[in-house]
C-alpha cells in the first residue's frame, strides 16, 4: 500500500492550493519543498528588519463573492488572511513620457474617464469595451466546456469573438481601436504584470490581467509571507505532512503506485502525484521519460519561457509619502513605444539606462504590517531582463558566483536605483538597506526555467491548449499545476491547484 494518497511536489501557490484541496477531500497529503521555506514566489525574505515580497504586489478579484474569494472561501481561508485595498481612485500609475494616467476600480469608470481624456476616440474606446466584454463572457464559458471537437465547434459558433482573437497578438486589438499612441499605452500600461509587450502578448491575456484588477486591487496584510501563512496553517489543521529541503529529483510508477524521489535520497509513494514545478522541468528531467508520451515531452521541450526579472529591495528612512509615493504602483516607459521597451531590455547587450521599470511600496501599502523599523519604508523596483546576460553564471552555485558577476549586479542595480530617484529624490543617499536579484535568483529560488517570472511566456500559440491548461500530461494519477499551466499570477495558479486537486481527489474517489 503506498505512503500516501497524494504527494504534491512545490509550494507555490498551484501547489498549496492543490495540497490543501485534497486534505480538505480527506486525501492524505506530503507536500514537499525543495528550498528551506515554503511558498515559491509568495515566500518573502527578511533582512536587517525589513521583510519583501518576492512575487506578489497586488491581487483582485477580492471583494465578497468575487472569483478569487470565491476561490479562498472554497479552501476554506478567506477569513483567514485578511487585505487592505488599494485606492480605488488610483492604484496603478502609468507614466510614459509627456503623460501619465492612474487606473481607478470599476470599468465603467475606467471607461469614461478613457472618454474624458480622449474625446476624440469614444467610438475606438466602446469597440475596446466590447471586445473586452465579449472575450470574458467566452473565456467564462470556455471553463464549463466539455472536450471535444463538437463541443469546440460549439463554443466557437457561440462566440465568434474567439474565432478573430483568440490567436492574435494584442497589438493588433490595439491597432484596431485607436492610433493614438497615448490610448495605446493606457491601455497597455499593465503589460508588466504578464512580462510580454502588445506585438508578443495573446490578447487574452492583457484583458484577464485587467479584469482581475479593474474591480479593485488588493494587497495582504503582512504581506506576501501572511498569505502564504493562511494556506500552511489551514494545511496543518488539516492533517497534511509538510516537508521542507525536500528537492524531487525522480518521480517514476509501478503498477498503480508512484514513487518519488528526493535529492537527499529519501523515497515516498502515492497514487497520486501532482507537480507545481514548472511543466519543462517535470516533464523533461524528473519523469522517467518512459513514461512519458512523445508528443508530451516535445511540447514541454518546446515551451519557450518567460523573461525573468532584475530587482532592487531597498529599505530607507526616507519618508515615501511626503515625497508623493502613495500606494499606486508605478509603471514607469521611457518611450511610449514597449516593444521597443521589451526588445532593448531583453537584449543581450549591457543596459546603460533602464527604459521601463516598476516600483512599488510594501510599506506604504500596508504601514501596520510589520515590514520596515520604525520611521522606515520599504521600496521594491523590478525591470525585466534578458537571461542571455547571466547565462554563464548559470552553473554556478549562489553567493559564489565571483566578481564579474557581483560587478554586472551592482552597475545594473545602480543605474535601476537612479532612475527611481525620478520619483524617490536622494534614494541613493539615503540606502538603509539593499539588495539586487537577478534571473539567477528566480531559478535558484523557484526553479524557474531561465529565472522566468510568469513560466512559459504567454504568446498566442502558448495560452490555453498552448500550454498545461488541463493540468495532465498522458499519465494516469500526475497532474501539473502552477503557472505552466493556466497562466502566471497568484489568482490562476490558486485556480489551478483547486481544479487540478478537484480532478485528483475524483482520481483518488473522494469527493472535493
Ligand atoms: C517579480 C514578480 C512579481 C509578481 N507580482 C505578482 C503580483 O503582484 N500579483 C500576482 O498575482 N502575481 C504576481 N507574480 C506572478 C506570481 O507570483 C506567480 O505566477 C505565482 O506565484 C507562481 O506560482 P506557482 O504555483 O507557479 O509556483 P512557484 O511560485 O513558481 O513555486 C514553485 C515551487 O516549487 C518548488 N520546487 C521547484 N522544483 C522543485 C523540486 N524539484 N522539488 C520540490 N520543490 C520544487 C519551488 O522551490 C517553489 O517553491 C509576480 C511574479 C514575479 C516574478
Amino acid at each position: 500500500m503506498a505512503d500516501y494518497q497524494a504527494i504534491v511536489i512545490g509550494s507555490g501557490a498551484g501547489g498549496l492550493s492543490a495540497a490543501l484541496t485534497l486534505a480538505r477531500s480527506g486525501s492524505s497529503v506530503l507536500l514537499l519543498e525543495a528550498m528551506p521555506s515554503f511558498g515559491g514566489y509568495l515566500n518573502p525574505f527578511r533582512r536587517k528588519s525589513y521583510t519583501f515580497d518576492t512575487g506578489l504586489h497586488y491581487l483582485g478579484e477580492l471583494g465578497k463573492g468575487e472569483q478569487f474569494w470565491s476561490l479562498l472561501d472554497g479552501l476554506g481561508i478567506a477569513d483567514k488572511a485578511d487585505f487592505v485595498e488599494l485606492d480605488p481612485d488610483g492604484f496603478d500609475r502609468y507614466v510614459v513620457p509627456d503623460y501619465e494616467f492612474l487606473l481607478c476600480k470599476g470599468k465603467e469608470r475606467f471607461r469614461e474617464k478613457l472618454i474624458r481624456g480622449f474625446p476624440k476616440e469614444e467610438r475606438g474606446i466602446n469597440k475596446f469595451f466590447d471586445v473586452f466584454d465579449r472575450i470574458l463572457r467566452a473565456m467564462d464559458a470556455s471553463t464549463s466546456m466539455e472536450g471535444g471537437l463538437l463541443s469546440m465547434l460549439g463554443f466557437l459558433l457561440k462566440h465568434p469573438v474567439m474565432i478573430k482573437y483568440s490567436r492574435i497578438p494584442y497589438q493588433k486589438l490595439l491597432d484596431e481601436v485607436t492610433s493614438d499612441r497615448r490610448l495605446q499605452a493606457v491601455l497597455n500600461g499593465h503589460w508588466g504584470t504578464y512580462g510580454l509587450p502588445p506585438a508578443k502578448a495573446s490578447v487574452l491575456i492583457p484583458l484577464l490581467v485587467l479584469n482581475h484588477y479593474i474591480e479593485g486591487a488588493y494587497y495582504p496584510k503582512g504581506g506576501s509571507g501572511a498569505f502564504r501563512d493562511a494556506f500552511l496553517n489551514a494545511l496543518k489543521s488539516n492533517g497534511a505532512e509538510l516537508k521542507s529541503r525536500s528537492r524531487v529529483v525522480k518521480i517514476d510508477k509501478r503498477g498503480n503506485e508512484f514513487q518519488v524521489e528526493t535529492e537527499g535520497g529519501e523515497q515516498h509513494t502515492a497514487r497520486v502525484v501532482i507537480s507545481n514545478v514548472d511543466p519543462v522541468v517535470t516533464l523533461g528531467k524528473l519523469v522517467n521519460p518512459e513514461l512519458l508520451p512523445s508528443k508530451v515531452r516535445t511540447k514541454a521541450k518546446n515551451l519557450r519561457p518567460s523573461v525573468g526579472a532584475f530587482y532592487a529591495f531597498i529599505g530607507t528612512d526616507l519618508d515615501l509619502p511626503s515625497l508623493g509615493i502613495t500606494d499606486a504602483n508605478i509603471h514607469h516607459y521611457e518611450d511610449f513605444d514597449f516593444n521597443k521597451i521589451y526588445d532593448i531590455q531583453t537584449g543581450s547587450t549591457e543596459l546603460e539606462s533602464v527604459p521601463g521599470y516598476f516600483i512599488t511600496s510594501p510599506s506604504v501599502k500596508d504601514p501596520d504590517g510589520g515590514h520596515v523599523p520604525q520611521n522606515c519604508h520599504s521600496v521594491e523596483i523590478v525591470t525585466f531582463i534578458g537571461y542571455s546576460r547571466f547565462e554563464k553564471w548559470a552553473n554556478t552555485s549562489s553567493m559564489k558566483r565571483g566578481e564579474e558577476y557581483e560587478s554586472l549586479k551592482q552597475r545594473m542595480g545602480e543605474r535601476l536605483v537612479k532612475a527611481a530617484e525620478r520619483y524617490i529624490p536622494g534614494l541613493t543617499e539615503h540606502l538603509d538597506y539593499i539588495e539586487y536579484a537577478t534571473p539567477l535568483t528566480n531559478e535558484y529560488w523557484v526553479n524557474a526555467v531561465k529565472g522566468g517570472c510568469y513560466a512559459a511566456e504567454q504568446t498566442p500559440d502558448q495560452v490555453g491548449p498552448g500550454r498545461f491548461g488541463s493540468f495532465t500530461a498522458g499519465i494516469e494519477g500526475l497532474f501539473l499545476v502552477g503557472a505552466g499551466t493556466i497562466g502566471g499570477g497568484i489568482m490562476p495558479c490558486v485556480a489551478s491547484g483547486v481544479l487540478a486537486g478537484g480532478k485528483a481527489a475524483h482520481f483518488l474517489g473522494l469527493k472535493s
